[in-house]
């Protein structure tokens, strides 16, 4: 069979089943990413991502971006399930992006994918990322071959513990060794390795909560089991005396709750961002896209208030009114969403109250909303199983971003032992902190924009009784 690979990047020229990259995302520092996988995640339509892509980096593309990892709070995506996914999405014809952890052919399953790929006919490619192996040797100071010291590398798995090997190289990198460090450590020293051995945990690595544990091999045995996620076991004379004083670890972690990048500079500062001002507005480029092509969807689906007052608001300053909708049928999933609708003189043609988006999928399935091309006017932050859920009824979906949220509603969390400052940018942001974060570590060091968000962070924080503080 021949793959016939688009002659340009052009949404326009792919082909009619489809086309898959796989994209290794790199170990967790967003720009650690290619720039053709940049440019690639840039096109897609459809970005499909695993547990170890950071999100920081996945938020920085609009396509329509579906979790198929094995999170807890969400649903639990074995490896067949996303092979259907991609070649599902594929076949509708969708420039299809697989985004990865790391490189895609070191413990990444992409041998699988690309078979499935093959099978099913479908034109792909692969990009390569930073596997974790490469970033931490990096980020740490471990070089994993060395002039004299070491001429050979082995990337093995400590996973599953019955199959530990313990391949003849001077340096050997561990992967998945989360509950299995000592039974790594038994195995080496099994096959001869030394008690005086190096060796050091590299926890995180890339991200500003890396954490190196090292030691001797003698020593590691003997510290209490741990969980480690995701980290990497290094073993080798290379591990010299400046793993714990790595040039990473020396950089200042800023917390930037606000959108302003360029106060610091790169040499001094790894900028973490954690933008909590809520920003009304979205994507506005494609709202208004959006408004310009509405005749194509037969059914707007209003999840929240937000996504109805928001979409209201841009489609007055487009310069219509409720009357452009006339064609559509209007629905909510919400009692708030169906009440703001009535300020703009809509009655919802079907309103669903339920708890949870399996909830609102099960009474669509009842009510036959199936073969619809339904607008999803909705946050930044996609409910995904909603998406995934309306697909499923043979649904064309377009999740529109018309506002976005701050933080807490992405559930996205810090570890502020690892932050070294937090920037303040206004005084939204101050109140929006504290609803994520009740007390600052009293050795942070706390900077803010103005004397207004100054005196805002001294009410909510120095005022509060916390002995942290
Ligand atoms: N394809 C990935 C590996 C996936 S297997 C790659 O090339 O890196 C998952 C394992 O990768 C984890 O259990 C952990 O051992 C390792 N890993 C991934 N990201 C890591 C990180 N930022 N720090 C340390 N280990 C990491």
């Amino acid at each position: 069979m021949t793959i016939q690979v688009p002659a340009s990047i052009d949404k326009a020229k792919t082909p009619s089943n489809g086309y898959v990259y796989i994209i290794g995302a790199g170990p967790g520092d967003p720009e650690l990413l290619t720039l053709k996988g940049e440019r690639v995640l840039r096109e897609a339509d459809i970005i499909l991502y695993d547990d170890l892509v950071s999100s920081e980096l996945i938020e920085r593309f609009d396509a329509l971006k579906i979790y198929t990892g094995k999170r807890k709070d969400s649903h639990h995506f074995e490896q067949d399930e996303i092979n259907d996914e991609i070649v599902r999405h594929a076949r509708q014809g969708k420039k299809v992006a697989r985004l990865k952890g790391g490189d895609p052919f070191v413990f990444g399953r992409g041998g699988e994918e690309i078979e499935v790929l093959r099978n099913n006919g479908i034109g792909y490619e692969i990009i390569p990322g930073i596997t974790a192996a490469h970033g931490a040797s990096a980020y740490s100071e471990i070089p994993l071959t060395m002039r004299k010291i070491s001429s050979s590398v082995a990337f093995c798995t400590g996973h599953p513990i019955n199959k530990i090997q313990v391949p003849d190289a001077d340096t050997l990198v561990y992967y998945m060794v989360a509950s299995s460090v000592h039974d790594v450590l038994d195995a080496v020293v099994n096959k001869g390795w030394k008690d005086d051995t190096k060796v050091a945990i590299v926890q995180n690595a890339t991200r500003y909560n890396q954490k190196i544990f090292t030691g001797t091999l003698a020593e590691l045995r003997k510290r209490e089991k741990a969980v480690y996620s995701p980290a990497l076991l290094i073993l080798g004379a290379n591990i010299n005396q400046f793993i714990m004083d790595n040039w990473y670890s020396k950089k200042k972690k800023v917390l930037n709750t606000g959108d302003n990048e360029m106060m610091y500079n790169s040499e001094e500062y790894i900028v973490v961002p954690f933008p909590c001002h809520r920003v009304e507005g979205g994507d506005r480029g494609k709202v208004n896209q959006c408004f310009k092509t509405i005749g194509e969807y037969s059914v707007l689906l209003f999840p929240n208030r937000f996504s109805v007052t928001y979409f209201f608001k841009y489609l007055h300053e487009y310069g219509k009114d409720v009357r452009y909708l006339a064609k559509h049928k209007i629905y909510t999933s919400s009692k708030a969403a169906s009440a703001d609708l009535l300020n703009y003189g809509v009655i919802a043609d079907m309103h669903i109250e339920a708890e949870c988006s399996g909830e609102i999928i099960n009474m669509l399935r009842q009510k036959g909303v199936e073969n619809e091309n339904i607008l999803l006017p909705a946050s930044n932050i996609f409910d995904e199983n909603l998406v995934n859920g309306l697909m499923s009824l043979n649904n064309k979906v377009t999740p529109l971003s018309v506002y976005d949220q701050g933080p807490r509603e992405k559930g996205a969390t810090i570890e502020l032992d690892f932050i070294d400052e937090i920037y303040f940018s206004s005084p939204a942001c101050v109140r929006n902190f504290k609803s994520c974060y009740t007390t600052i570590p009293e050795t942070i060091v706390v900077t803010t924009h103005d004397q207004q968000t100054e005196d805002e962070f001294e009410k909510l924080f120095i005022g509060n009784a916390s002995p942290l503080l």
